[in-house]
């Protein structure tokens, strides 16, 4: 059996999205976020997808990334089983990895894998191309290279938050801190080439800058953007700001702690020179570059941001498993309580 190269299946490259595609995974997730808060709305979900299988095979840390896709499995009523450690899986046996994945497809109906190796997601897709019984391969991170469904999540986190202001198209977004190692900015500037007028700003120390090959990309899809070491005279003329940690898990020599965070965090003085409708988002986890006094002003919405990952998720899964017709086709009226607007 072969996929139809126009279904939505695998989820491994952000350049592949396009803006419907993006406007409706919004959608969706608006739609499931709504429905969640009603007990009928929450039962609903869970008749959805009872007859699905998830493998969520995780060789590399994580947190959020791991919960919200186990969490917005149940949410769904797909059942789930895990590999976290490749070494109680037959891999220390020498099976290879071809072999191990194709062994999890016999039993499921989704893989969802992150590993320290660029490129896995899509080889594993690629094996799936070409056996008889292909299942959906989700990409949650492949080493430094992507993450397409962090930076989905935060579309919506940024379409959402910037909704009164005519969502992304037209704004001034930062990226800051160590770009260079950062799979989650590298997927979420693929993401921006598919709205109007946005221009970037990377903030970055000059040994951690965004790499050549998102430059290239930004400007062959026309996408404006500069470089500075300088915060300060930034933060005013943005729209949002994106912080991220520094990956010191993958330095060689310790080259993360010769950076003087200091210039690349976020606390009450910068605060100060940020508009008052800006806001700060973060995958986490979180180093020093966020002072957690931040989290109590309005403009932080990376608590928010995590929370989104999982309705996000459960939105992927909804459109994988081409359930989401029936979830666009309710009148969410229905699951409102009264005085409630739908989101
Ligand atoms: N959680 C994100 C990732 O897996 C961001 C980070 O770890 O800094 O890439």
């Amino acid at each position: 059996m072969s996929v139809p190269a126009d279904r939505f299946f695998h989820v491994i490259d952000p350049r592949t999205f396009d803006r419907q595609l993006l406007d409706e995974l919004c959608e969706i997730t608006s739609r499931v976020r709504t429905l969640a808060k009603s007990p009928e709305g929450a039962r609903l979900l869970q008749m959805l997808l009872p007859d699905r299988r998830a493998m969520l095979y995780f060789t590399q840390p994580s947190t959020r990334t791991f919960l919200s896709f186990n969490n917005a499995c149940h949410v769904l009523g797909i059942r789930t089983s895990e590999i976290r450690d490749p070494a109680i899986s037959s891999e220390v046996k020498g099976e290879s990895f071809a072999d191990s994945i194709r062994t999890f497809s016999s039993y499921v109906d989704v893989i969802v894998m992150r590993t320290p190796e660029p490129g896995r997601a899509a080889e594993a897709a690629r094996l799936m191309d070409m056996i008889p019984r292909p299942v959906p391969i989700i990409n949650a991170g492949s080493g430094q290279d992507q993450h397409p469904t962090q930076a989905l999540l935060d579309i919506y986190t940024l379409e959402r938050s910037l909704e009164g202001r005519g969502g992304i198209d037209g704004k001034v977004i930062g990226l800051m801190g160590d770009l260079r190692r950062g799979r989650t900015v590298r997927s979420l500037c693929h993401l921006m080439r598919n709205y109007a007028d946005v221009r970037l700003v990377f903030i970055a120390p000059e040994s951690f800058a965004m790499e050549d090959d998102i430059k290239e990309y930004l400007w062959v899809h026309g996408i404006p953007f500069t470089e500075t070491i300088d915060l300060a005279s930034t933060l005013p003329e943005l729209d949002a700001i994106y912080v991220t940690r520094m990956q010191s898990e993958w330095d060689t020599e310790g080259e993360s702690a010769r950076v003087d965070l200091g210039r690349f965090s976020i606390g009450p003085a910068q605060l100060s020179l940020m508009k008052p409708d800006a806001i700060i988002m973060h995958p986490l986890p979180r180093g020093g570059e966020i002072d957690p006094a931040v989290d109590h002003d309005p403009r932080a919405v990376y608590w928010r941001q995590e929370r989104n990952g999982m309705w996000m998720r459960v939105a992927i899964l909804l459109k994988i498993f081409r359930r989401d017709d029936q979830l666009l086709s309710l009148d969410l009226g229905d699951f409102t309580a009264p005085g409630e607007t739908v989101a």
